[in-house]
């Protein structure tokens, strides 16, 4: 008998329907002996809804309460829920973030979890009973209402999984599990089976948005075991784990991220001096902008270029940003553009093999593609390029690293 951690998330749970079929889902395992934890994300489109709701009134309404309209939305499917599993004879009973008690620190809409108070719902467990449980919420040191930032419910149930000792930590979607790449973009993107940890951070913080980028911190740091799977279809999906596949069938690349939502900034002719990149980029960070990639080019002449990016919401308050600095840093010429992706190779294979990086390089040669910034890790190679050309690139890419079912050995 293990005890396993299931999350739900908004499609999953998108109608009435949908919520009976859960039930199923869940009985099915009950009746194998398992104890089941249940975590939901309120249904789809609900908590878009309510922040519409907020806005309607204020533009910046005040987190605390956002907050607490925000929280609704699960709290409405752990009850639905509750309902359709009692409806089919089988005990169980919901419990909001506050009454487990996850405790979080005071940052309203992306508070961190701090504490996980796992006697109540072992003490449900220990009654029978299945324990459904409202994702993307806690209660702060004071009792206030706090959520964990959008897609926070995958979070919550890592948390739950960490906190109980859970055998594993199911996040049921709308899709098999993780591809090699986004099937919207290549038809022939293959079903992993498993990925590392380390992976799939690299995939989730590099634009693969099948998990919230936090729940795999907090699974890699706790040990727990996660699987994506589909809710709508009977397959074990991908299990993200800690060991490494054995050489022998290990790929060398395991995925391809993109993304489109990046700015390339280039601040161009400063002077090659101590503290200069420190005062270009020390006030975008201050201003709390996330700067990615950052370039700087060796200078023939005492100047030299740096080059980075952000998010593209963040590009024009960047702008502005660097051209008040502009004169103090001596700048020659400052360009901004929004038309830029950037694709990412990852594979922890990378380590042992070379060729990597050339091999990337002549195939979008071979397309003609041009790569305007290329940055590496240990696990990964990202190149910056023209947006226009990302299908092209990722399909090419995906084909020549033998990524495909035709690839697979
Ligand atoms: N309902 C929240 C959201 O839409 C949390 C979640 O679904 O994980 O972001
Ligand atoms: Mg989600």
């Amino acid at each position: 008998m293990a005890l396993y951690v299931q999350k739900f998330g908004g499609t999953s749970v998108g109608s009435t329907a949908r919520i009976e079929s859960v039930a199923d889902k869940i009985i099915s395992y009950r009746n194998q002996g398992h104890d089941i934890v249940v975590v939901v994300s309120a249904m789809s489109g609900e908590t878009n809804r309510l922040l519409g709701l907020a806005h309607d009134i204020d533009p910046q309404p005040s987190p605390r309460e956002l907050d607490v309209i925000l929280s609704t939305g699960e709290q409405v499917t752990i009850a639905l829920l509750s309902i359709a599993l009692q409806k089919r004879g089988c005990d169980a009973r919901s419990f909001t973030g506050g009454q487990v008690r996850i405790l979080t620190d005071e940052a309203h809409t992306r508070a961190r979890i701090r504490e996980i108070d796992d006697k109540k719902i072992r003490h449900e467990l220990a009654q029978g009973r299945v324990v459904v449980v409202a994702g993307f919420q806690g209660t702060d040191e004071e009792g206030n209402i706090t959520t964990l930032g959008r897609g926070g419910s995958d979070t919550s149930a890592v948390a739950l999984a960490a906190a109980l000792k859970a055998d594993e930590c199911q996040i049921y979607t709308d899709v098999k599990g993780v591809y090699t790449t986004d099937p919207r973009v290549v038809e022939d993107a293959r079903l992993l089976r498993s990925i590392t940890f380390e992976e799939m951070l690299e995939l989730a913080s590099l634009g693969a948005k099948v998990l919230q980028i936090r729940s795999v911190e907090f699974a890699g740091k706790y040990k727990v075991p996660l699987r994506v799977l589909s809710s709508f279809e009977e397959d074990p999906g991908t299990l993200i784990s800690l060991e490494e596949e054995t050489e022998m069938e290990a790929p060398i690349i395991s995925g391809i991220a993109f993304t489109r939502d990046e700015a390339k900034i280039t601040v161009s002719g400063v002077p090659d001096v101590p503290g200069i990149a420190y005062r270009v980029i020390g006030p975008v960070s201050d201003a709390g902008i996330e700067v990615d990639v950052i370039v700087q080019n060796v200078s023939a002449d005492g100047t030299t270029d740096i080059t980075f990016t952000v998010k593209r919401a963040d590009a024009e308050q960047t702008r502005q940003i660097i051209g008040r600095i502009a004169s103090d840093v001596k700048a020659r010429d400052i360009s901004l553009d929004t038309k830029i992706a950037k694709i990412s190779l990852v594979g922890v294979g990378m380590r042992s093999h070379a060729g990597i990086a050339s091999k990337m390089f002549k195939t979008l040669a071979d397309e003609s593609i041009n790569i305007q910034i290329i940055t590496t890790s240990e696990i990964k190679i990202s190149v910056v390029i023209d947006e226009k050309y990302l299908e092209l690139a990722v399909r090419s890419l995906h084909s020549a690293f033998g990524l495909g079912e035709a690839g697979k050995g």
